[in-house]
């Protein structure tokens, strides 16, 4: 299949209508959001979301999140929604915010592997938002990389992984947030699913102690149980060389590497100075957004340097620290180190 490549730069209106008519056709699209590119399809139509799921090698069992551009469209995938819910989205909609909720009937089982729900995001970038609206449809898009593989950040990362397996892409710019949205689900007690873009912190200012965290958010799920989210049960986001995570200070991080020689490291900009192996900064540790924005490209980039194990130095679980943690844990599967 060729796959079109929709640049914004050379004519936002019509890159956003082709977008907009591939998707009304069936066709999937990766977009730019916020958080991580997205592989976009129409939520409704049932071989579309098929094609998602065999683009990206995804496991039938991984459910998908459905985009929508404005309130009246959260009536067309979800039902009985709790007030809650409405509280929510006055504070993080648009944004990196997902709600699970009861899933309408109109809505493929395919959409959410089976389950009885469907996770909401209504996103924040421009052109996310003007394709959905454009196509008066709601899209399910999970990010737009071969699975398994680090999240995609760049129009670049996605042609990397996707070029050939979907009908097209829009070619924006990197995403501002760079790690995935926060999901929570409200179909029971509120149950943070996967940390993400908006913070525990922020989440607790609207509904304080009520949160409840799920053990997969840092920790390997056991065998054989069942999940929340299933797409926390695997080994995710991660790069082909083994790589492993690092708690501790700066020194014994720079220290740890340092008596490594085949090792890369993937640090924090201060310490940069100080790692004599092969190394890349993912971002400032003085500034977690900037490891968010960073993580997924130093994680893509970490294999082009030819080395035999990625060390990475893991923030603390603060802010959005909590949502880089969480992914670095899953690229490194599950291996941590306390220095
Ligand atoms: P991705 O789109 O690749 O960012 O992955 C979507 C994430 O949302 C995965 O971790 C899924 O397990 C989770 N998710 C999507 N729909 C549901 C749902 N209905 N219930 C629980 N988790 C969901
Ligand atoms: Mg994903």
């Amino acid at each position: 299949m060729e796959t079109k490549l929709l640049y914004l730069s050379s004519g936002y209106e019509d890159a956003v209508n082709s977008a907009a008519d591939i998707l009304k056709n069936g066709g999937t699209v990766a977009i730019p959001t916020e958080t991580v590119y997205g592989l976009a399809a129409n939520c409704f139509d049932e071989k579309a979301i098929k094609n998602i799921f065999i683009a990206k090698g995804r496991p039938q069992d991984n459910p998908l999140i459905v985009h929508i551009s404005d309130m009246d469209m959260l009536n067309r995938v979800a039902f009985d929604v709790p007030p809650v819910a409405f509280k929510l989205a006055e504070k993080f909609w648009p944004g990196p915010f997902t709600m699970v909720l009861k899933r309408k009937p109109e809505i493929p089982a395919s959409v959410s592997a089976g389950l009885h729900t469907v996770a909401v995001r209504m996103p924040s970038d421009k052109c996310a938002h003007d394709i959905i609206a454009a196509a008066d449809l709601p899209l399910a898009a999970p990010s737009a990389n071969l699975s398994g593989k680090p999240s995609p950040t760049r129009a670049l990362d996605v042609a990397n992984d996707l070029s050939g397996r979907i009908d097209a892409i829009v070619m924006g710019e990197d995403c501002k947030v760079g790690v995935e949205s926060t999901v929570l689900s409200l179909v029971d007690k509120p149950r943070l699913l996967r940390p993400g873009g908006v913070t525990v912190e922020e989440l607790k200012s609207i509904l304080g102690e009520n949160l409840i965290i799920d053990k997969a958010v840092l920790s390997k799920p056991e065998e054989g149980k069942p999940v929340a989210s299933p797409g926390m049960k695997y080994k995710h986001y991660a790069p082909n060389t083994p790589t492993v995570l690092l708690n501790g200070s700066s020194e014994a991080f720079c220290n740890y590497v340092n008596k490594r020689p085949d090792c890369a490291a993937l640090c924090f900009s201060e310490e940069f100075d100080n790692i004599k192996v092969k190394k890349i900064a993912y971002g400032s540790g003085d500034d977690y957004s900037s490891l968010a924005r960073g993580v997924f490209t130093a994680l893509r980039e970490a294999d082009k340097l030819g080395c035999t194990k990625i060390y990475v130095h893991a923030p603390s679980t603060d802010g959005i620290g909590l949502a880089i943690f969480n992914r670095l844990l899953r690229a490194a599967a599950f291996e941590v180190i306390t220095l």
